[in-house]
C-alpha cells in the first residue's frame, strides 16, 4: 500500500513521493529528524482514536500548530461535500493533494503570511504521512454510514434513516418552536406506468420524480424515499403558506416535464398530502399520520393534486 503527498507552492508543482509511514520515517538521515518522525508518530497515534473526519483535521491542526506556524489549514473532499476549514486563508499556501493506492483522500490547503521553509515544507510532509491513513479511515467509514441510509435507486435517503431524522427534526422544533411542515408525495397510477413500459422504465420515472424534488427543495429540507413510488419531504422552519407553495410548484414541475427512458416518452403525475408540525404533544408518528392522511385526501379527490390536512375530510 502506498501513500502519495503531492506538494503543489506558489503554483509551481513539486512531487514528494512517499512509501507509508515507516517508509517515510527511514528516509531523514539528518540528527533532528528524529524528533520530526517521533512527533509524526505521536501524532499518528493520536489520529487513530476517532473517526470523525472534522475532529481528526482538527485534532491535526492542533497538532501542527506546534511544529509550524500557519493562519490556516483547510480540508476538501468534495465526494462527500467536506470542507472543513480553519483560520483565515493567507497569502502563501502550501496545497497537497493526497493519495493513498491511487485513491483520492482530498485536499489540504495550508497557508499563512510568510513563504514556508524548505524545512518546514519537510516537516509537513512529514506530518502528513501520519494523517493520511487514519484520514482514510475515517473517509471509509462516512461512506459505509451514509451507504446504509441512502437509497441506491434515487440516491435520496432511505426509511432507514427516516424515523431518526424525523424524530429529531421534532422535538428540535418543538424545542425552539419552530416551524416544521411535512409533505407526503405518491406517484399517481405507477402500477399502469410498470405494467405499461416495464419495470426499467418504472424505476426511471421514480428517478425523475426524486430528481424534480431535490432540485425544488433547499439544502436545510430533507427528501426521503420510504415506499416503493412514495417520497416524504421534511421542510424546517417552513409554515403552511411555504409548504403549499412548494408543494403545488413540485407537482405542476412533475407535471410538466416529459420522462425519457430508453427511449420512451413518459409524463408522469403526483399527489401531495401536507401538515405542518403542532405545538404540544406532538410526535413523528401524530405528524406523519397526518400527512399521509392528507394523501389519501389527495387521491380521493382525483390525484393530480395537493392537500392539506383537514379533520373534516378524514
Ligand atoms: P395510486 O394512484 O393510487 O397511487 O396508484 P398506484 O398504481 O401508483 O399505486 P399502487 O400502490 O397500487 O402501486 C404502486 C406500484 O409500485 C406497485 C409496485 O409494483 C410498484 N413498485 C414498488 N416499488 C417499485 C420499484 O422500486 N420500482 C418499480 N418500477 N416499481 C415499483
Ligand atoms: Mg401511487
Ligand atoms: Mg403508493
Amino acid at each position: 500500500m502506498s501513500a502519495v503527498i503531492q506538494k503543489q507552492e506558489h503554483k509551481q508543482p513539486h512531487y514528494d513521493r512517499l512509501g507509508n509511514l515507516a517508509l517515510a520515517m527511514a528516509l531523514p538521515e539528518q540528527d533532528d529528524n528524529e524528533d520530526e518522525l517521533q512527533k509524526a508518530l505521536r501524532l499518528s497515534g493520536i489520529l487513530q482514536t476517532t473517526l470523525d473526519i472534522n475532529k481528526l483535521i482538527e485534532i491535526f491542526a492542533h497538532e501542527i500548530i506546534r511544529l509550524v506556524d500557519y493562519q490556516s489549514l483547510s480540508y476538501t473532499y468534495n465526494e462527500l461535500d467536506i470542507n472543513h476549514t480553519i483560520g483565515k486563508a493567507a497569502a502563501h499556501s502550501c496545497t497537497y493533494r493526497l493519495v493513498v493506492s491511487g485513491e483520492s483522500l482530498g485536499e489540504l490547503v495550508i497557508s499563512r503570511r510568510k513563504k514556508f521553509t524548505k524545512a518546514e515544507t519537510t516537516l509537513i510532509e512529514t506530518l502528513l504521512c501520519g494523517l493520511v491513513y487514519p484520514l482514510r479511515n475515517a473517509l471509509l467509514y462516512k461512506k459505509a454510514i451514509e451507504a446504509a441510509h441512502k437509497d441506491p435507486l434515487t440516491g435520496v435517503n432511505n426509511r432507514a434513516s427516516m424515523d431518526e431524522i424525523i424524530d429529531r427534526e421534532v422535538n428540535l422544533s418543538l424545542r425552539h418552536n419552530n416551524q416544521l411542515s411535512l409533505l407526503a408525495m405518491d406517484i399517481d397510477r405507477f402500477k399502469k406506468i410498470n405494467d405499461g413500459y416495464g419495470h426499467a422504465v418504472g424505476d426511471c420515472v421514480i428517478k425523475a420524480v426524486a430528481e424534480a424534488a431535490k432540485a425544488a427543495i433547499r439544502s436545510s429540507d430533507m427528501l426521503f424515499r420510504y415506499g416503493g413510488e412514495e417520497f416524504l419531504i421534511l421542510l424546517s422552519n417552513t409554515d403552511r403558506d411555504g409548504a403549499q407553495l412548494l408543494a403545488e410548484r413540485l407537482r405542476q414541475k412533475i407535471e410538466e416535464t416529459c420522462i425519457i427512458c430508453d427511449g420512451a416518452h413518459v409524463s408522469t403525475t403526483v399527489s401531495i398530502g401536507i401538515t405542518c408540525l403542532q405545538q404540544g404533544d406532538e410526535t413523528r408518528e401524530s405528524l406523519f399520520s397526518r400527512a399521509d392522511a392528507a394523501l389519501y385526501q389527495a387521491k380521493s379527490a382525483g390525484r393530480n393534486c395537493c392537500r392539506f390536512f383537514s379533520a373534516e375530510g378524514k
